[in-house]
């Protein structure tokens, strides 16, 4: 069989669901689509209205908003920009142990920098690394969901618990609108954790922040103990004018790959998912750049052609995976192996596939 490549991004047959037109898949024919009102959105605008919504939402006298930081680029920029438009973020840093170095030179530089108090809460360790090593001794795609579940997890419960209510998040179509359906897996799905972790470890946690999905749907549309803003979502943005710019003014540094600021997510998709499922991220991040115009695709075919990472650093970090989550022998080599599981093999939340089909 040809493999199959869309013709304007760089999405292969890697992508279970990609279905070209004229040559040209569904993620590109959507950011078409989008395009308008990504050209016609004013983030000044945006701006001065959120002020005004978030002191108003907020119970709380000292604070606007919840943000999350990671010390990675779209949370980093995100902090700055709120500040500068006059917001009183409290600066939620969720510590799930796999922080990189740059990561959280990042963090202290920014708040220093800022002049903002930085509150931290860490993830019990003992329970995430039991949902971790289940996800992947289950053979499955998404690894990630429990520590992403642990993020929106945390940032609910503190922005319900302390009245602030407001949650802000970076999310970016200019950047992220390419994110490939079959690549991931509804993280918000307690059940699923639930199901993966006694089936492959034969242990239930009772640390490890679950959150209901009808809960926090509840929350946020009913209550509203939690309101949700994007206001970065259709924000146009040079990708390396802002890394220049959050470098000279807050220190700020790359490390080398989307979402690279967590050793265990670099672990995950720039050796895990390309060993084993020959799927490179690198491909949605570059189709996007390639969509907003900061990329041509002969640049994103060259860049693909280059590994993920140096061979050291790829030893450094398969020796601190192994040791942090205690693989033996047969674990490892199982974890490279071709064996592979869906996630459909495992029980998810009844609410999530309703919600799925409703709102389809
Ligand atoms: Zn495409």
């Amino acid at each position: 069989m040809a493999e199959t490549v869309c013709f304007n991004c760089v999405l292969d047959s890697t992508v279970d669901e990609l279905t070209l037109v004229d040559g040209v898949c569904q993620y590109c024919r959507g950011y078409r689509e989008l395009e308008n009102q990504i050209n016609d959105f004013d983030i000044n605008s945006y701006g001065a209205k959120l002020v005004e919504t978030l002191r108003r939402t907020s119970k709380d006298p000292d604070y606007d908003c919840i943000v999350g930081i990671s010390g990675g680029l779209d949370s980093s920029y995100l902090l700055t920009w709120l500040v500068s438009i006059g917001v009183r973020p409290y600066v939620l840093h969720i510590d799930t142990c796999w922080d990189g170095e740059v990561a959280t030179r990042n963090i202290y530089n920014l708040v220093n920098t800022l002049g903002l108090k930085l509150n931290t809460r860490v993830i019990d360790w003992g329970d995430l690394k039991i949902a971790q090593r289940a996800f992947f001794k289950a053979n499955l795609i998404d690894c990630d969901v429990p520590q992403d579940h642990c993020f929106t997890s945390v940032l609910s419960s503190v922005a319900r618990n302390s009245g602030i209510r407001n949650v802000i998040s970076g999310h970016n179509l200019f950047m992220e609108y390419v994110l490939p359906v079959s690549w991931s897996y509804n993280s918000n799905d307690a059940r699923h954790i639930r199901d993966v972790v006694w089936r492959q470890e034969a242990k239930r946690l009772v640390n490890f922040p679950y959150m209901s999905p009808t809960y926090n749907y509840i929350g946020r549309k009913i209550a509203k103990s939690i309101i949700a803003h994007r206001p970065f979502l259709y924000h146009r943005f040079d990708i390396h004018a802002t890394k220049e710019m959050m470098n000279k003014k807050f220190g700020w540094e790359d490390y080398g790959g989307k979402h690279y600021e967590s050793e265990f997510t670099k672990f995950f998709q720039g050796d895990y998912l390309v060993e084993k499922f020959g799927i490179d991220k690198r491909k949605a991040h570059y189709s996007n750049l390639i969509l907003s115009g900061q990329m041509t695709r002969d640049e994103a075919v060259a860049a693909m052609e280059k590994p993920t990472m140096t061979e050291l650093e790829r030893f450094r970090l398969r020796t601190l995976v192994r040791n942090k989550l205690d693989f033996d022998d047969t674990e490892w080599v199982n974890l490279f192996s071709p064996t592979k599981a869906a996630h459909a093999d495992y029980k998810s939340s009844h609410f999530l596939k309703l919600q799925k089909i409703l709102f389809k």
